[in-house]
């Protein structure tokens, strides 16, 4: 007898669908997922964001609406804005944002005019696009000057920064990036700020998660604005957050609706209702910490086997790797690794003499694999198997990412991941 399908709707209406969605599923399963922005929602959090919420239209916020019908909506977008700001001491909580660029370009809305200068860190030091790099709209539309890390540390060069806002003025200072593994001195940031006129946006999106379970400080003393998504370090569905103080309140509100967004995604805020309960709960501040015990070790053990990681190893969740002494580029390496069933991404790195879609690095992290239980034990074999497959990556031997996949896929087997069949 063939199991019932796991989705059985999907599978009688659109088998083709389902087929992908089942391999995707298995993909998810049988691989050592390490990119960092990446993780597992729980199946309660995946419950709530396929559900009939998802076909109400509720422009506007909880008590004014442009709709009627919003009984139940107003209660769960209430809902998921209390425990924003209760897990994250906060007096104003939007959970509208589509995802975390478009919450990043309502804080330029709520903030800045077109043509206003507005700094944030570059993105091959490891910012993020919507911080003012020239290819994004917050670049183009918006004077974008970037800082960066110090090349013999590559820790954020302080001097540098201070000295690049009382000359430029900006409007806003956005901290966070996307590929810094070092904590993030929030007081530092603001302390600039006020020197020099400027708004601070800490974007956390990589490390809502770590701040919720007390595993990096919060930007929540320092920063005006707090940016983030949801579905990074915090476990939620593919959303944003924006949060502040009550000042900043009716300015932040009127940028997502009706300044950038009409009606909000109701089945993503309830996901990440979901997710805020989770991570408020005591298992969440393990899992935090747990987080970054295993990238410490990782870090460790990388660097026993020779690895090169900027700035010599990590507070955080990720890891970013060197590879110009092991001699193989960060994209031949990724697709290596993927091939030996290590899911991962090329980044550059800081000062990187190669192109940008063909970089020296690459970025590793163990949010998802912590999520499947995954503990410090584990990470030498997984430094392991990153330096077998990086080697065999240099050697074109294709015979040893094989063997690494079925190991990987063996250990991987004995830690379901939440969400996916056991
Ligand atoms: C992921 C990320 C974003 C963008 O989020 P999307 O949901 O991909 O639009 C913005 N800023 C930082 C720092 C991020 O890591």
């Amino acid at each position: 007898m063939t199991p019932a399908p796991r989705h059985p709707a999907l599978s009688a209406t659109d088998p083709d669908l389902a087929a992908l969605v089942g391999a995707e599923e298995r993909l998810q399963a049988e691989t050592l997922r390490m990119i960092p922005s990446e993780n597992y929602v729980s199946s309660a959090v995946l419950e709530a964001s396929g559900t009939v919420l998802q076909n109400k239209y509720s422009e506007g916020y909880p008590g004014r609406r442009y709709y009627e019908g919003q009984q139940v909506i107003d209660q769960v977008e209430r809902l998921a804005v209390d425990r924003a700001k209760a897990l994250f001491g906060v007096e104003h909580a939007n959970v509208q944002p589509y995802s975390g660029s478009p919450a990043n370009l309502a804080v330029y809305l709520a903030f800045a005019e077109p043509g206003d200068t507005i700094m944030g860190m570059a993105l091959p030091m490891g910012g993020h696009l919507t911080h003012g790099w020239s290819v994004s709209a917050t670049g183009r539309w918006f004077r974008g000057v970037q800082y960066g890390v110090r090349q013999d540390t590559g820790l954020i060069d302080f001097d540098a920064v201070r000295e690049l806002a009382l000359k430029e003025r900006p409007k806003l200072i956005f901290c966070g990036g996307t590929a810094l593994p070092r904590t993030i001195d929030f007081a530092a940031f603001g302390e600039i700020a006020q020197e020099s006129g400027a708004l601070l946006v800490a974007d956390v999106s990589h490390i809502a998660g770590l701040i919720a379970g007390g595993a990096h400080p919060s930007p929540v003393p320092y920063a005006d604005v707090i940016s983030t998504t949801t579905h990074k370090t915090l476990r939620g569905p593919r959303g944003a957050m924006l949060l502040s103080r009550e000042e900043h309140a009716k300015a932040l509100d009127k940028a997502v609706f009706p300044g950038l967004q009409g009606g909000p995604h109701n089945q993503t805020t309830a996901g990440i209702a979901v997710a805020l309960h989770e991570a408020a709960r005591p298992s969440f501040r393990e899992y935090a910490h747990a987080v970054v015990a295993n990238a410490r070790a990782l870090a460790d053990e990388l660097l026993a086997r020779g690895f090169d990681l900027v700035s010599g190893g990590t507070d955080n969740h990720l890891v970013l790797i060197d590879l110009t002494p092991k001699e193989v580029p960060g994209k031949i390496a990724a697709k290596a690794l993927d091939r030996a069933g290590i899911v991962v991404n090329y980044n550059t790195v800081p000062y990187d003499t190669r192109k940008p879609f063909d970089p020296s690095g690459i970025r590793v992290g163990t949010p998802s694999l912590t999520s499947r239980g995954l503990t410090t034990a584990h990470m030498a074999t997984v430094a392991d198997w990153i330096d077998r497959a990086v080697r065999a990556a240099a050697e074109g031997d294709e015979p040893t990412l094989t063997t690494i996949r079925t190991e990987v896929a063996t250990l991987m087997s004995t830690y379901p991941a939440p969400g996916l069949p056991a």
